[in-house]
């Protein structure tokens, strides 16, 4: 595999498009939007100063992999000669299974089909193609060039052969691929969303505040950040998304998301993309501050 596409240049894609062309790919990153691109590029470039800055990659090795990388509006050109295609489009159903469709028709018959999806059936997606045996769930973490894990997800359908290949690219971009099957929330989002699910309803319920509910989980079990402040970063409506998800595919009350998070996303407040959630963020400060709405709590 050498020519790899991504669609979706966001958050997530982003990422995917950086590691794969600092390991060599060549990478056909693809949005619906010039600007996004645009800040995409921004976005990698910033991310390569900083290895930079801490010695873990060079000038010269940034100028490769910044020309590893194309930009394209059009879908059709972007995936023209893609061995491999990753979606990494908005979170939503109707949006993937259109692209996935547009997708079975532009590429050759050998084309892996993945999606970096949260949450979203595998094989649902799989179902709109005509390969379904070649469409493979890929779900990188954020920030991708940090984080380790592949959580690879094999659809109803996909092969042996196609699971193989993708666990095997994994390793060559030094991830860690870890293989699961397709249903809801895969592993990382089934045990992650009740967790942060019930750090919400502890607030909600005044058991405790913001920053202690993420104190005890932070000092207490040792996690890198609170619950809380993951949500925050992962996005509260992406959050709200895969409970939805989980409390529709297991029909089991345990996963319905917690109403406050139901009232937050609604308001608009999303965490750090939308400046605020449990915490409010400001562009020029890294101080962790508790949102007003829970800072007497
Ligand atoms: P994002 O909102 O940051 O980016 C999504 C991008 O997709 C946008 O730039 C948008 O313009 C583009 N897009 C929408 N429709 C498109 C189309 N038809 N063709 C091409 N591009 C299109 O979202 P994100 O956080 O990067 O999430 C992308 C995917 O990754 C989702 O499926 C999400 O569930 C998954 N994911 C997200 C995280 C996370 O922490 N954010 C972690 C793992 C997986």
């Amino acid at each position: 595999m050498r020519n790899i596409t991504v669609i979706g240049s966001g958050t997530m894609g982003n990422g995917i498009a950086h590691v794969f062309a600092q390991y060599g790919y060549k990478v056909a990153l693809c949005d619906i939007n010039e600007a996004a691109l645009q800040k995409a590029i921004a976005t990698i470039t910033a991310n390569f100063d900083r290895q930079i800055k801490k010695g873990t990659l060079d000038e010269s090795a940034k100028v490769n992999a910044l020309n590893n990388i194309t930009t394209l509006i059009d879908l059709q050109q972007a995936v023209k000669d893609a061995d491999l295609v990753i979606e990494a489009a908005t979170e939503n159903s109707e949006i993937k299974l259109n692209l996935f469709k547009q997708l079975s028709e532009y590429c050759g018959d050998d084309t892996i089909l993945a999606t970096n999806t949260s949450s979203i059936s595998i094989t649902k997606i799989a179902s709109v193609t005509k390969k379904p045996e070649n469409v493979i769930g890929m779900h990188f973490m954020n920030p991708v060039p940090v984080m380790k894990l592949v959580e690879v997800i094999r659809g109803y359908a996909t092969t042996d052969e196609v699971t193989a290949k993708i666990m095997e690219l994994s390793e060559k971009i030094e991830k860690v691929p870890v293989e699961v099957n397709d249903y809801p929330g895969f592993v990382a989002n089934r045990i992650l969303m009740p967790m942060i699910n019930e750090a919400i309803y502890s607030l909600y319920e005044g058991v405790a505040g913001v920053y202690e509910i993420d104190t005890v989980m932070k000092l207490g079990m040792a996690h890198p950040m609170g619950p809380l402040q993951l949500a925050d970063f992962i996005g509260l409506d992406v959050c709200l998304a895969i409970l939805n998800v989980l409390h529709d595919g297991f029909g089991n009350p345990k996963y319905a998301p917690c109403p406050l998070l139901v009232n937050m996303v609604t308001a608009g407040h999303k965490g750090v993309k939308s400046g605020e959630g449990f915490y409010k963020y400001q562009a020029d400060s890294k101080e962790l501050i508790v949102a007003d709405k829970f800072s007497n709590k």
